[in-house]
């Protein structure tokens, strides 16, 4: 009904203005023309005039609706009833869906484009002429590129590596190839593979770490061995000697204690490399077992002591207000090979002296301090990796393995602390574990009184 009604108001002015024209013309003839065909002749020039004012109408609205269509398009079709009005708004319903589609379209692209840009891998996008179409931020950092200057670029104008160019051109894309490209000179994989018409998909991976991690690997394994094999090939050749030399008692007693000494040293290195891998292998010591750091270094001073055999003057300072939080057995490891490095690396009647303090954001320092031998600066940023040594000779004689400190490094990470080295050849070190101060806390010792920088000589 009010459709019906909505109609008749919208017809409503075109049927006003036919009728009106329609009128008129009759009127207009009515009084041209005269005689016996006036009648005919006024109904037929009110036919003519009512359909024109029609057409013209119809034109006004067909051109009102065409300016619309050359326009932005922006605004509402113009609304109207009738055949134009219909097709204006039907027009617009078309142009409105499809604008919805291309917005939903582009969401999807740009999703689609910020998940591969959220991936850990380079992904770049050739054309068939080897043109950069479009690659992610991570592509873009291992080729050396800038994601939007480079577009339509050809990637060999700026990838020249001969390795990469060689294989873009290949056409065999069956395994990946290693570029050093980028900054830092980082290796990288590059894998293609091609799509679409002629188009190709880069794939590329930092594979720096994994490349250095191998090459660790590798020297760790080739130390291993040439540490095993000197002693085992001294041991060889005193069994050989015992085999075939008739020796006398004390020739024999020496040859003996010499190969006891070989066998030492294995135990030794065995021993380390063990600890090395469990402390590889197990999980981050619990940081709610507090171990009392008096405890540690009296343990620690009982077995310096021992080695020292009363060379040394060795003393232990503060600490007994003290716990940290961890593994005993490895915070005595840890501090064990530091002391022991401190006896073996100091001349008789020289001066180690174990100490602990409080830094002011909270966190412990235990020194561990000789007037040694020193070490070379240029040493000094080496020194706990593995199997590195300062002074060869010095440490074989001593059975040093190589590997005390990377174990100490080791230890105070798991605890989430460092470890800092100062030193001058011929004066002396200071080894410094700095351990943070969720893992160190005051203990209360009733009757200690004053119970900061307490020199507790034990020897
Ligand atoms: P090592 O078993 O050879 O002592 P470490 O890893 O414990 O191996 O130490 C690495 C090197 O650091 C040693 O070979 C030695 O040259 C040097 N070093 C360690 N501690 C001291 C120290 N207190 N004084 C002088 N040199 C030291």
């Amino acid at each position: 009904m009010l459709r019906r009604l909505r109609s008749v108001v919208e017809w409503a002015p075109r049927a006003l203005l036919a009728v009106g024209a329609m009128l008129l013309g009759g009127f207009i003839t009515a009084i041209i023309v005269s005689g016996q065909e006036r009648r005919w002749l006024e109904v037929l020039g009110g036919a003519a005039a009512g359909l024109l004012a029609v057409t013209i109408y119809e034109t006004r609205r067909a051109y009102k609706l065409m300016a619309w269509l050359r326009g932005p398009l922006d605004r509402d079709a113009p609304r109207d009833a009738g055949f134009w009005g219909e097709l204006g708004y039907r027009i617009e319903r078309a142009l409105r869906e499809k604008d919805r589609a291309t917005l939903l379209e582009r969401g999807r692209v740009a999703q689609f484009l910020t998940a591969i840009e959220a991936s850990p891998n380079g992904v770049l996008l050739l054309d068939a002429h080897e043109q950069i179409e479009w690659c992610n931020s991570v592509a873009a950092d291992h080729f050396g590129l800038d994601p939007q200057r480079d577009r339509q670029q050809r990637i060999t104008n700026l990838v020249r590596a001969p390795a990469f160019v060689a294989y873009l051109q290949s056409g065999d894309y069956r395994e990946a190839v290693h570029i050093n490209s980028g900054p830092g000179r980082r290796t990288v994989t590059v894998l293609v593979r091609p799509y679409g018409d002629g188009q190709k998909l880069l794939l590329s991976q930092d594979v720096t770490e994994r490349e250095r991690a191998e090459g660790m690997r590798r020297d760790f394994v080739a130390n291993v061995s040439h540490e095993i094999r000197t002693p085992l090939t001294v041991l060889a050749g005193f069994v050989e000697t015992m085999a075939s030399l008739p020796l006398t008692e004390a020739e024999r007693e020496r040859v003996l204690a010499l190969m006891s000494q070989q066998t030492d040293r294995m135990q030794a290195l065995v021993s380390d490399l063990l600890t090395l891998a469990q402390l590889e292998g197990s999980p981050r010591p619990a940081p709610d077992r507090w171990v009392s750091l008096s405890s540690l270094f009296q343990r620690v001073s009982v077995d310096a002591i021992a080695l020292s055999g009363g060379r040394h003057r060795i003393t232990t300072t503060g600490g007994d207000d003290a716990e940290i939080a961890g593994s005993d057995a490895e915070l005595q490891s840890a501090l064990g090979n530091l002391v022991t490095n401190a006896v073996r690396y100091t001349p008789d009647k020289g001066r180690i002296e174990v100490l602990w303090h409080w830094r002011e954001d909270g966190a412990g320092v235990i020194d561990v301090v000789d007037n040694g031998s020193g070490i070379a600066r240029e040493h000094l940023p080496r020194l706990t990796e593995r199997f590195y040594r300062a002074d060869s000779s010095r440490s074989r004689e001593t059975g040093g393995t190589g590997l005390g400190l990377s174990i100490v490094k080791h230890v105070i990470q798991r605890h989430g602390g460092e470890i800092e080295v100062e030193s001058e050849l011929g004066k002396g070190s200071r080894f410094r574990l700095v351990l943070p101060s969720a893992r160190v806390r005051r203990v209360d010792r009733a009757g200690s009184a004053s119970l900061q920088d307490v020199d507790s000589q034990v020897s």
